[in-house]
């Protein structure tokens, strides 16, 4: 995997969010504030024009680009988790120009490390966290176990979709859902969704590139 794959999983995650804006709105709307459909497309469409304007940076400089766009275009509360995220991923990497499973894994755990540090979820609370956190274990796991990267990272997406569905009974213990108490559970988290979203896009990304 290389500067190619990041760029194409940024790409897929805007096609994916663009695709699932409506939806990503709805769900908001019910718990929050309906942002967050127009907040994951107007932040992953810029992400992908700054990757455009920086050809030849290798995969950790694209990924702390991306994080950067996320902070300055994305008002709400998924811009500066998803941005911290993608630039403490985009750390692990340094300037290597390739990187293996191993390594990708490394990169999400500290994306997820990042999110957790910043706004103090745990799984459970019904936040990203929910799908992001056994999206990591199961990449980690099956790959520890000798599974090709590309199985691992299909575990990883239905991991992630997993958790995005069991947020639907949770009560939000995090972020602008919090503030309705009970009245919270039984709608699925949006920022869990586009988590989702965003783990398949990126099976997506590296089984195109493999
Ligand atoms: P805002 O809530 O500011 O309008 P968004 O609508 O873009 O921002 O994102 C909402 C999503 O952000 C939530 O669905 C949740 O998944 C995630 N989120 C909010 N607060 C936190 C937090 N403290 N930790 C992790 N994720 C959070
Ligand atoms: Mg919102």
């Amino acid at each position: 995997m290389d500067a190619a794959t990041i760029t194409s999983w940024m790409r897929e995650i805007d096609a994916a969010v663009r695709r699932e804006r409506d939806h990503l709105v709805q769900l908001d709307a019910a718990i929050g504030d309906g942002d967050h459909g127009t907040n994951m497309t107007r932040g992953f469409e810029a992400v992908v024009q700054a990757l455009d304007g920086d050809p030849g940076s290798p995969p950790g400089k694209l990924l702390i680009l991306a994080g950067r766009t996320l902070v300055s275009t994305v008002g709400g509360a998924s811009g500066p988790l998803w941005g911290s995220a993608l630039r403490s991923g985009g750390r692990v990497l340094g300037e290597q120009p390739t990187f293996e499973g191993q390594e990708l894994v490394q990169v999400l755990a500290a994306a997820l490390a990042s999110v957790k540090d910043l706004g103090t979820a745990a799984v459970g609370d019904k936040t990203m966290v929910d799908a992001l956190e056994p999206a990591v274990d199961a990449l980690r796991t099956r790959l520890t176990a000798g599974a090709s990267i590309d199985d691992a990272l299909e575990a990883a997406a239905v991991a992630a979709e997993t958790g995005m569905r069991a947020t639907v009974p949770m009560q939000a213990r995090k972020g602008r859902a919090s503030y309705l108490g009970e009245r919270s559970v039984g709608h699925q988290d949006p920022g869990a969704t586009s988590t989702a979203l965003m783990i398949r896009a990126l099976q997506r990304a590296v089984t195109g590139s493999t």
